[in-house]
């Protein structure tokens, strides 16, 4: 016997219709021989309207009183499906969060879960009823309702089968489909994007940067979940019987093209702290104030400084903007530095693991955007992402023009004749496996940070006072590519209104690069100053949840900090974290992180 966990989101019971619809998957994944849960969210836009009440009471509502509106809307739905199911003949029972045993932290409409007590869930499933759980919510431990965030039921669903699989699963797995108003993970959103095209798979990794840098469709920490559990995912449309796309570990055919999709965050907001003092435990001063808000950093940037200071320039939702620069202002003014902010910015970014292997994307991706004379205000790279700041007003042309130049309006992949998801892809022996997963499950949403990493074989080119104006970026990197020099990270931060970039090139590459970019800066920037540099290395710190659990960074700077080791450049991914310091401090910075993070120390 199989356990299916199915989650309906809220299109998927919008209408009685529908409902029973939903009702009728359900029942034939319990005929055809398996337990089944399911996930449900509130019906259409009733989160929404929720919202709206409140605000129409005041414009500052209480947390603790939104989480128990909020939490509302989804009750309505298990109700209604479970009426549903058993009018058709079948057993179901609805359970809230607090019923079925999720308890969360108390951050109330962003909490995280911490563990959930299966005992009920598990009783309902073997009395052959199918459970129907209210996603989006649960209970701190003082018996508060909290919710999980916009989009949450995603994650309720995906930790609910992480559970069930873990704990000794039944014998043929754990099977978990969300259901949606799309029929799949498409290349970009397809209601903003009509050329849009269904993927087949896509991996985690990719999936995790795609939702985190605004691929609405799946919430990101459901894949998070999905990852550091095992569960293969499957996204379908609830309104057809139609494959859908897996979401499963990487495999060797998704890295054919440099990118697999594209995705927008439209509202963001630009910060950028100026003249802070090139010294240890600045960065950590500013991200411990902002993380202690539950406010989460997406873009950073920091750039080498120049006269002994720096400026760091990073984004935070545009919703966040108010209560970020509040707490910046004392800090800020303690340091003698300035900060400056734009609230009308939209991020653009590009995801896929095959940048990996293939070069050559921030050039294609800069050039297109430069074609059409939009200006780049911020730029960041990670492993499998590059992400660039525009002007709101650029956004949408900004994600089409990528999404062209990358020609995922016509994917063509080579794709293995069925996608089969290995139920258990971690070699892991049976009894480290079983150690490290229980103590996963007992802090289920604890930072995981996998692995450090340093590269010691890579040096820095640095451009101050680039003009800020379109086409300059695209320029650089056209003239770098030419000469086949690889780029790898890619910083460029707004100070003073000048860019100041840089990028790293492989040691051996290094004056090549200074004197390419010097050539052309003579030619079409001639009052900017470029400097290389030899002496640093990269520390990367791998995981998962990176930047959205917002004490990542903070540990990571404090840990720095505590031994005096300076960070130089920073940047940042959903499952990569990467800060540049002196190449000697390389050792001792990879030892501390590796203390900080509980990891052992190679051999
Ligand atoms: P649900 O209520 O079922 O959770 P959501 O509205 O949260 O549905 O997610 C589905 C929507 O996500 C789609 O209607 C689509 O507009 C949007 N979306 C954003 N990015 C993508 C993408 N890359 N692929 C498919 N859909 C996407
Ligand atoms: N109902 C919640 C929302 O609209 C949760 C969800 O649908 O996933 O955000
Ligand atoms: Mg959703």
């Amino acid at each position: 016997m199989g356990l299916v966990v199915q989650k309906f989101g809220g299109t998927s019971v919008a209408t009685a219709e529908r409902i029973k619809a939903a009702a009728r998957k359900a029942i034939r994944a319990l005929q055809a021989g398996n337990q089944v849960l399911v996930v449900v969210s509130a019906r259409g836009d009733t989160t929404d309207d929720l919202i709206e009440m409140a605000r129409e009471i005041t414009d500052n509502p209480p947390a603790r009183e939104m989480d128990m509106l909020l939490s509302t809307g989804e009750q309505i739905s298990i109700a209604l499906l479970a009426m549903a199911i058993q009018s058709m003949g079948a057993m179901a029972i609805s359970y809230t969060g607090a019923q079925v045993g999720i308890v969360t932290d108390s951050s109330h409409t962003k909490a995280r879960i911490r563990s959930i007590h299966s005992a009920k869930m598990r009783q309902s499933l073997d009395e052959g009823k199918i459970v129907i759980v209210a996603g989006f919510q649960g209970t701190d431990d003082e018996g508060n309702i909290t919710t999980l965030g916009r989009g949450g039921s995603d994650t309720t669903a995906v930790a609910l089968a992480a559970v069930l699989k873990q704990e000794g699963g039944p014998d043929k797995g754990v099977q978990c489909e969300i259901y949606t108003d799309v029929d799949g993970i498409y290349t970009t959103d397809p209601r903003l994007v009509p050329e849009a095209r269904k993927m087949e798979a896509i991996s985690y990794d990719e999936m995790l940067e795609l939702a985190s840098v605004g691929a609405g469709v799946m919430h990101s920490r459901s894949i998070e979940f999905a990852k550091k559990f095992d569960v293969p995912l499957m996204v379908r449309s609830s309104f057809s019987d139609a494959e859908g796309t897996w979401i499963i570990p990487e495999q060797s055919w998704m890295t054919q093209n440099p990118v697999c999709g594209a995705a927008i965050i439209k509202d963001e907001a630009r910060i950028a702290v100026e003249d802070v003092p090139d010294t240890p435990g600045i960065s950590h001063r500013i991200f411990t104030a902002i993380a202690a808000q539950a406010i989460v950093v997406d873009m950073i940037a920091q750039n080498p400084s120049t006269k002994g200071r720096a400026s760091i320039g990073f984004t935070v939702p545009a919703g966040d903007l108010k209560k970020t620069l509040a707490l910046l202002d004392p800090i800020a003014r303690e340091m003698g530095a300035r900060v400056e902010h734009d609230g009308q910015v939209s991020k653009v970014s590009l995801v896929g693991a095959g940048m990996r292997v293939h070069t050559g994307v921030a050039e294609r991706m800069f050039a297109a955007l430069s074609r059409e004379k939009i200006n780049l205000r911020m730029i960041t790279t990670g492993d499998i992402k590059i992400s660039v700041l525009v002007d709101k007003q650029d956004g949408l042309r900004a994600l089409r023009l990528v999404h062209h130049a990358f020609d995922l309006d016509k994917r063509a992949v080579t794709v293995p004749p069925k996608i089969i998801p290995d139920q258990n892809p971690n070699p892991l022996s049976c009894e480290k496996k079983a150690t490290l997963l229980t103590q996963r499950l007992a802090n289920m949403e604890g930072i995981m940070v996998s692995d450090i990493e340093h590269q010691t074989d890579q040096g820095r080119v640095a451009i101050y006072g680039l003009p800020d104006a379109p086409g300059f970026c695209s320029q650089v990197f056209e003239a770098v590519a030419a000469a086949g020099i690889v780029v790898d990270m890619i910083v460029q931060n707004h100070s003073r209104g000048f860019a100041d970039l840089s990028f790293s090139v492989p040691l051996s590459e290094l004056e090549r690069a200074k004197s390419v970019t010097n050539s052309l800066m003579a030619k079409i920037a001639p009052d900017c100053r470029v400097e290389s540099e030899n002496g640093l290395a990269t520390i990367h710190v791998i995981g998962v949840g990176m930047r959205s659990h917002t004490g990542v960074a903070s540990a990571v700077f404090g840990a720095l900090a505590r031994n005096s080791i300076n960070i130089l450049m920073i940047n940042n991914s959903e499952i990569r974290l990467s800060v540049v310091v002196d190449r000697a401090k390389v050792q001792e910075a990879g030892r501390c992180l590796r203390e900080e993070f509980g990891l052992v120390s190679p051999a």
